[in-house]
């Protein structure tokens, strides 16, 4: 069952910068597939296509069954079902924790106050936060900002969760704790693309690891084999 399938895309920027240059990828249900490669290689211009925040040039992006560059296509609609985790943790800084995961499933959704409250201080009990659901934001490390983002996130119930540099801007002794939860989410089940650098996790992870260079796949390994170098 293919979630997502990436056929010959291309991208070039309003300022002449090829970010893509004919990639494809495809994953399956229930499968960990990392991107790595030096910073400007195209990671995040691709994890973007994925749910349409950056328009491409050619090609076809299909998620969850939608062609996503397609004008047709109701993209709020596919964005409930793609959760997104950037690096920068994009809470709504005047909302609590609890009411930063209530909102969209409460608004989108239309899922009632008691039920959206239940389901997000279960999440929150997941990322190991729920002692904090009447914080603010700036009230929270960045670790915890983070896990209060996935948890954001998988209040809509999605069926696919993309990361981009999750651990990115995180003090390095907090990075532990964010790739726990995504740990647990991968065992889980859950289809995931993540951009990142930690080499650790995506050997300890990943179904496939995806190597980008200027713009293009260069190989695509089950991690035990790419990091054996057989
Ligand atoms: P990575 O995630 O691997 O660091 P990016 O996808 O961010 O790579 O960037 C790929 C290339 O596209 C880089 O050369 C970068 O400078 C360029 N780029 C990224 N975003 C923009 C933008 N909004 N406008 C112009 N160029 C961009
Ligand atoms: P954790 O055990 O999750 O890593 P920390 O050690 O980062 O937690 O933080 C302990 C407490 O200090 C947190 O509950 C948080 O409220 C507060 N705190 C930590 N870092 C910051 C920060 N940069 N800004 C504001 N509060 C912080």
């Amino acid at each position: 069952d293919v979630l997502i399938e990436v056929r010959g895309v291309c991208k070039t920027y309003a300022n002449g910068v090829v970010a893509l240059d004919d990639v494809s990828l495809t994953v399956e249900k229930g499968e960990v597939v990392c991107i790595v490669g030096p910073s400007g290689s195209g990671k995040s211009t691709l994890l973007r296509t994925l749910n349409a925040l950056e328009p491409i040039s050619s090609g076809d992006v299909r998620v969850l069954g939608e062609r996503v560059h397609d004008p047709r296509t109701d993209l709020n609609r596919l964005r409930t079902r793609v959760g997104m985790v950037f690096q920068s943790f994009n809470l709504f800084p005047h909302r609590t924790v609890l009411e930063n995961l209530t909102l969209a499933p409460r608004i989108v959704q239309r899922i009632g106050d008691v039920q959206a409250r239940e389901r997000a201080l279960h999440l929150l009990d997941k990322v190991g936060l729920a002692d904090k659901h009447n914080h603010y934001p700036g009230q929270l490390s960045g670790g915890q900002q983070q896990r209060v983002a996935i948890a954001r996130a998988l209040a809509m119930n999605p069926e696919v969760m993309l990361f981009d540099e999750p651990t990115s801007a995180l003090d390095p002794e907090k990075v532990g704790e964010v790739l726990d939860v995504m740990k647990a989410l991968a065992a889980e089940g859950m289809t995931m693309c993540v951009v990142t650098h930690e080499m650790g996790f995506a050997r300890a992870v990943a179904d496939r690891v995806v190597f980008m260079e200027s713009g293009r796949i260069t190989h695509v390994d089950a991690p035990e084999r790419f990091f054996t170098g057989s």
